[in-house]
């Protein structure tokens, strides 16, 4: 507990003196507009320091005139921003209003309304932000939208409750270690620090949060709708189930060191991760509510292992391979092909996926995540069905093929 008061106290000693409100922000380039809003903040900051009378009409003229260079100035931040807010659309145009909406000042909120049509159709945001917003409404909501990211980002009640989750999954991690079922972490959780994420990098992006392999670092989507205290209860009620996971992935995974390791593909590794930190939250005495979470993925990854002659014993050889050397993944791998009574099992039902991914998804538009899960159903389906269709000696090859039929462009 002594490394948790001495944080806060830091803290403490710090805050009085922040001049800049993003200064402490970590990964500020994750959050919408921050270049546009650290500009203005520069551009203040010169402000403050000419120490200017605006009751001097010649004072005043020339404040104005400083004014509207420095937002000149920010004129290509914004336009990217508007260039972004465009790309939005369907559920994410849904999250990206309540955002807004729960963020801006009553003063904004009017500016919007003044766009409304009589008794017609009420403007959206994202109309109002791209097309009829000035750079100065923009940049004003942009200040609103980094303060609370920051906000969030420096809370002494989230840095508590990190630290306490820390301490907590290290202690119950080194229990399932004795108890054998899985492998010795990869690195030290005191190395893992804490992001706190802009929504349009996080939920807008179809996820609650995200680790990424190589730097130790755990990036969590801020709490967004309500008032101050309500966003931060809403990201802290999310924060032991989003966590955990994003924990699982960076300390335990070991199946990104070795390229071609067969537990890689994304489908068994968020898989297992669910599954571990749903282990991990039992034996932490936390409710584990039976929600959908990478339902597909976890749906597959049981099939797998059912065909085993002991499912339960397969499960924890996975979760060894999946925690720990090359040769546990081998062990592993073995197993699971003797139960299928084929090779390249974990291959085949990649390639399937992908293949599955390639013909549901339109053409010209990325892989998003339902269609990932609607080829997870598909491939689950066969496997259970009809299994030689994807396990079957040279069926890859013939998938192969047709994945570059449909390719080719069509006559
Ligand atoms: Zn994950």
């Amino acid at each position: 507990m002594e490394k948790i008061s001495s944080a806060a106290e830091d803290r403490q000693h710090k805050e009085p003196f922040l001049v800049d409100p993003i200064y402490e922000l970590h990964s500020p380039e994750r959050t919408l507009g921050y270049a546009a809003v650290a500009q203005a903040n520069k551009h203040a900051g010169i402000i403050a320091q000419m120490n200017t009378h605006p009751e001097d009409s010649r004072e005043y003229h020339m404040l104005n005139r400083l004014q509207s260079i420095f937002l000149y100035d920010t004129k290509y931040e914004l336009k990217g921003v508007r260039d972004t807010l465009q790309q939005i659309e369907g559920r994410d145009e849904d999250t990206m209003g309540r955002h807004f909406g729960a963020i801006v000042s009553p003063y904004v909120f009017g500016l919007l309304k003044k766009h409304d049509q009589p008794n017609g159709p009420e403007i959206s945001w994202k109309k109002w932000l791209t097309e009829r917003a000035s750079d100065e409404e923009l940049l004003n909501i942009l200040q609103q939208h980094n303060y609370i990211v920051e906000q969030q980002a420096t809370s002494q009640r989230i840095e508590l409750s990190f630290e306490i989750s820390k301490h907590f999954f290290a202690t119950t991690v080194s229990d399932m270690y004795d108890s054998g079922d899985i492998a010795l972490p990869s690195k030290s959780i005191d190395e893992i620090s804490l992001v706190v994420g802009d929504v349009f990098d996080t939920l807008m992006k179809e996820r609650s949060g995200y680790y990424q392999p190589g730097v130790a670092e755990v990036v969590l989507a801020q709490g967004q709708i309500g008032g101050e205290d309500a966003r931060e209860t809403a990201f802290l009620r999310e924060f032991p189930r989003v966590l955990t996971h994003e924990f699982v992935h960076a300390l335990l995974c070991r199946t990104y060191e070795v390229s071609g390791n067969p537990l890689a593909a994304r489908w068994i590794n968020e898989a297992e991760t669910e599954v571990i930190s749903r282990l991990i939250r039992q034996a932490q005495g936390l409710n584990v509510v039976e929600d959908k979470v990478y339902q597909p993925e976890r749906d597959l990854r049981e099939l797998l292992l059912s065909k085993a002659p002991n499912p339960e014993f397969a499960a924890k050889l996975l979760m060894r391979a999946f925690t720990g050397e090359e040769h546990d993944t081998d062990i592993f791998v073995t197993h699971i092909n003797t139960a299928w009574g084929a090779d390249d099992v974990m291959e085949k039902i990649h390639q399937a996926v992908a293949f599955e991914e390639k013909r549901l998804v339109i053409p010209g538009v990325s892989i998003d995540r339902l269609v990932h899960a609607e080829a997870l159903r598909v491939v689950h389906e066969r496997l259970r069905d009809t299994p030689e269709k994807i396990l079957l000696p040279g069926v890859d090859i013939i998938q192969r093929q047709l994945a570059r039929a449909a390719q080719e462009p069509k006559k």
